[in-house]
């Protein structure tokens, strides 16, 4: 797929990689439907991609509610005539411990809220967003292409039983999406970053970033930037479907 005037949603696109994604795309000539549930960080995302010459509309929708979902694309159809291409990338995170124990006392349990904001965010806003965008490009007769933003978590990861089964859910709906969507010309990939340095890390002690950094066989964090550059990738990239890229510095759970 050719960047150029394309119509791309990005979910998530107010701040960090979401962002970064936009003005990577913005920077190709795309035109942008950029969507958050922050009217603050998306307002500035939007002036910012706006500022490199490129159409970008910005839209508040909780990716969560399959009315606001469904509302999103059809307001995305009516001011740009439909969707080429939509990242998955709006993600949350509530880590803790399945079971947290001192002395063989139970101290704590992670929470069934815990659980469900992470899955009905992380897993089933994909399903929504993902349903809509290829409804639409179906519809229409338009090929297109769907990235999902998965995590190296989806191996499993110390404290994160909701968002690993999310991010694995997220690789598995990938590969599903490749086989069954392929006859209609939409292609499905995903990615799985490592530690890609944002606000959140920003904000983290030099002596916990430092360890982590000691893990990475880079011996850095990614920068938002090399995942930007991997959407660009699997979009263009015309025999690329149904396999999650690994963006990690060669770090392996
Ligand atoms: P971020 O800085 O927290 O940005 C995510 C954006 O999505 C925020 O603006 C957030 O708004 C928005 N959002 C959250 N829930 C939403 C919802 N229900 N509907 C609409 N928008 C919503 O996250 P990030 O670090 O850039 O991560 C982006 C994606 O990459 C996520 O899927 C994450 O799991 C994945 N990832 C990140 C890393 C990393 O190291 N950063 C590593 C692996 C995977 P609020 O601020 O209001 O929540």
């Amino acid at each position: 797929m050719q960047i150029q005037d394309k119509v791309i949603a990005i979910t998530g696109a107010g701040q960090g990689l979401g962002k970064a994604m936009a003005l990577t795309l913005a920077s190709q000539g795309a035109k942008l439907a950029l969507v958050d549930r922050n009217a603050d960080a998306l307002e500035r995302a939007v002036a910012e991609c706006r500022k490199l010459g490129v159409r970008a509309e910005g839209y508040i929708a909780d990716i969560a509610n399959e009315g606001e979902v469904e509302n999103l694309f059809a307001r995305i159809e009516t001011a740009f005539g439909g969707v080429d291409a939509l990242v998955n990338n709006a993600g949350i995170i509530r880590d803790g411990l399945l079971v947290k124990a001192k002395d063989g006392v139970i101290e704590g349990k992670l929470s069934l809220s815990d659980w469900q904001k992470v899955i009905d965010v992380n897993l089933t806003g994909v399903f929504l967003c993902g349903r809509e965008a290829a409804a639409q490009m179906v519809q229409k007769g338009r090929p297109g292409v769907i990235v999902n933003i998965s995590s190296i978590s989806r191996n499993g990861n110390m404290g994160q039983s909701n968002y690993a089964a999310a991010k694995a859910g997220v690789a598995a709906m990938t590969v599903t999406w490749a086989k069954e969507l392929a006859r209609y010309g939409i292609r499905c990939a995903a990615i799985a970053p490592g530690f890609i340095a944002t606000d959140m890390t920003a904000s983290m002690k030099p002596e916990v970033i430092a360890k982590i950094e000691s893990g990475i066989p880079l011996r850095k964090m990614g920068l938002p930037e090399n995942i930007a550059q991997t959407v660009k990738f699997i979009l263009e990239n015309d025999y690329l479907t149904g396999r999650v890229l690994e963006i990690d510095g060669g770090l392996r759970l």
